[in-house]
């Protein structure tokens, strides 16, 4: 994504504060984090060492994960957590087809299918409801995706889990920092990955982590991220060959130091970035709460969103769209129900809310750089009409 000092200025009668159009998302890059990075460039020690162990440590500390394994993306932890989990041919894992791609094509990877459930359409997180009712003896994960940092139902989805003995996985891409009923999303279900891709909270340029609540399993992880082999217990021996005997595939999943010193830098101030996210956040359900044609995404208070995203629903989206570019600001879907794709098997015609979600839901600029007076831009745009 673009930075927002590199767009074009806008001329005309109503042009954002600052005269540059309002992109939907921007990278966050710590002021620090040069001095970090270039310390490990100096170094030249650049791949896993002492700082992605340091990076682990202050995900733990700062936002509560459990176990976390750093990697180089978030698609590799959702690989990762499916085959720890022992999901493979033949098996089926139930998740929403609201996301990204990422989350049903690593489904297809290890050789199982993605069977799509409907989502609510108050806040286009899946319904445990359906959940239920397409469980079968193949089944074997639900996948929970918290769309825009807004935590799924997981108490229900645990419930079920339960009662037909399934792994939870989460797709966390969207919800560093989330709570579940006063709990951190990182350590509440049995997987739970995150994504650190540039446009994400927290960026280490690519990259992501992986929680497996059960010791064993995250031991598993820390193997398997690294071909298989635990480093930890393979002492070099005399001729300088490292001990160890290969007994499961694992993959080059590994984050880097120099990735992980900008993940450091970029955990400065990551709580006090939350609460200005959430006072934009207020600002705009504030100024939104009564415009006629648009309804707010749900929120329920046992539950705090990480607010990735703000999202609602729009009559004639297409002219609330251009509505917004005219005046200079940014507004997209994000992402349709990817259960359109070929691959998945086709539009689903009977997931009936996330059909009518795909009609009507749109989001609009929300980030780190984003300030009070842009915002107030934003809604008085919006109260204009479309
Ligand atoms: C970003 C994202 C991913 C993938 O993360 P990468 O780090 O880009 O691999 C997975 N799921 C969702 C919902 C995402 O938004």
């Amino acid at each position: 994504m673009a930075d927002i000092s590199s767009l074009p200025a806008l001329t005309g009668n109503q042009v954002p504060p600052g005269g540059q159009f309002l992109p939907l998302f921007n990278t966050f890059v710590h002021p620090s984090a040069q001095q970090r990075v270039s310390e490990v460039l100096a170094s030249t020690f650049l791949s896993e060492g002492k700082l992605v162990k340091q990076f682990e440590g202050q995900l733990t500390a700062e936002l509560g994960m459990l176990h976390p394994a750093a990697l180089n993306s978030g698609t590799s932890a959702l690989h990762l957590a499916l085959e720890v989990a022992g999901v493979g041919a033949g098996d089926e894992v139930i998740l929403s087809p609201q996301t990204f791609i990422a989350s049903a094509i690593t489904v297809v990877q290890v050789g199982a299918r993605p069977v799509f459930a409907d989502i609510q359409y108050e806040n286009g997180n899946i319904d445990p409801a359906d959940v239920e009712h397409r469980i079968t003896p193949r089944t074997k994960a639900i996948m929970a995706v918290h769309w825009g940092g807004y935590p799924c139902d997981m108490a229900e989805l645990h419930a079920i889990a339960q009662r037909h003995n399934l792994v939870v996985i989460e797709d966390a891409a969207h919800a560093p920092g989330a709570t579940y009923q006063g709990q951190p999303i990182g350590a509440i279900s049995d997987y739970t990955c995150f994504s650190f891709q540039a446009i994400k909270h927290l960026t280490t340029g690519d990259g992501g982590a992986l929680c497996a609540r059960d010791p064993e399993k995250a031991r598993e992880v820390f193997r398997r991220r690294w071909f298989g082999i635990d480093r930890a217990n393979s002492p070099m021996n005399e001729v300088g060959e490292r001990e160890y005997d290969l007994t499961d595939v694992g993959y080059k999943y590994h984050l880097s130091d120099y990735a992980a010193a900008l993940g450091l830098a970029n955990l400065n101030g990551f709580h006090d970035r939350m609460a200005v996210r959430r006072q934009r956040v207020q600002q705009y359900r504030d100024g939104l709460a009564a415009v006629a044609g648009l309804t707010l995404f749900q929120h329920q208070t046992d539950r705090e969103s990480a607010h990735w995203l703000f999202g609602f629903h729009v009559e004639n989206r297409l002219d609330f769209i251009r509505a917004l570019k005219a005046r200079g600001v940014g507004a997209s879907v994000v992402h349709d129900g990817i259960d359109n794709n070929t691959l998945f098997g086709g539009k689903r015609p009977e997931l009936t809310q996330q059909r009518r979600f795909d009609e009507t839901q749109i989001h609009i600029p929300l980030h780190d750089a984003l300030t009070a007076e842009q915002a107030g831009y934003i809604v008085d745009v919006i109260k204009q009409g479309w």
